[in-house]
Order: C-alpha cells, then structure tokens, then sequence
C-alpha cells in the first residue's frame, strides 16, 4: 500500500515536471510571448489557468470558430476562465493542454505544420479537425470533433487504385 501511494506520488511528480517541461520550452521557443501578445492586443483578460497553462479570457473576434484555441502555453477563449476551469469542461482543458505541448516541441513551426494539417484534413473530409495529425493527438472528442468522417469521394477513389469497380451508373 505504501509502495502504491510511493508510485502516486511519483506518477505526480513526473506530471508536475512535464507541465514545467511545458511551460519552459514554450516561454524559451516564443511561442508563449505570441500568445501573450495576442492576447493583449485584443484585449482579452489573461487569468492564471491549471498546471502552469495561462487562460486569456474574452476573445472577440469572429475567427477562429471555436470557443477556445491555444497559443503557446496560453489558451484563448471566448469564454471566462471559469467556464474553462469548471469541472465539466476537464476534457476541453487537457485537449486544449495538450496542444500546448504541441507548441513546447515544435515552437513557431507548429502553425505551418498545424496549417497543413487542416489542409490536409479539409480535403479529405470537409473538417479541419477528423485527419489533422495535431487534433487527434490532442483528442477529437475532447476537442469538440466528430471522431471519424468518411474520405471525400475523389479521395477514396484514389486510395482504392481502382481495384474496386464502382457499381453505380453514373
Ligand atoms: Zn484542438
């Protein structure tokens, strides 16, 4: 019983250093600081977050169409802090975290890399979020996308070689 509350407060420990990992690399690469940037020219309300992420509070603008994004270790949203924070929206956060982490390894090339991740998933499905790499990572459902689409025809067509024959007329 003690080794188990030992490996507890390990497991703890170890998630508390990669939050810091997190916070670190992401203030180092800049990307935080971008965030933070944004964040004050548009006015919304910067708020301690959770496990070292910050949260900007009442985003504006009409883009993009999602009631929160990240930037660095900053998470934006239309929303208050508390709303992010409540216990039901858990899921949003560690998504939203997670993309956070996402910035820590890859720091100012994660937009062009994200960006060709939506533009890749566009094409093949109609959302920006189903076969983005960066998404799925984070968690389509805990993200607020649908968890599969089928391909866009053009594309399945494709991925079949023509091995199968279409049976319909047209
Ligand atoms: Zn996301």
């Amino acid at each position: 019983m003690l080794a188990a509350a030992n490996r507890a407060i390990g497991r703890g420990a170890a998630t508390r250093r990669r939050h810091v990992t997190r916070t670190v690399l992401t203030a180092a690469n800049g990307t935080t600081g971008a965030g933070l940037l944004l964040a004050l020219a548009t006015r919304t309300r910067i708020r301690r977050g959770r496990n070292g992420v910050l949260i900007a509070e009442g985003w504006r603008l009409p883009m993009p169409p999602a009631s929160c994004f990240t930037v660095g270790s900053v998470i934006i949203t239309r929303r208050s802090a508390e709303w992010l924070l409540a216990e039901e929206r858990a899921e949003l956060l560690a998504h939203e975290s997670r993309h956070a982490g996402q910035y820590a390894v890859l720091g100012p090339l994660f937009w062009p890399a994200y960006w060709v991740a939506c533009g890749w998933s566009y094409l093949a499905t109609g959302s920006y979020g189903v076969h983005n790499y960066f998404e799925r990572r984070a968690g389509l459902k805990a993200g607020g996308y649908p968890e599969e689409l089928p391909l866009r025809p053009w594309l399945r067509r494709i991925w079949s070689g023509g091995r199968t024959h279409s049976t319909s007329g047209t």
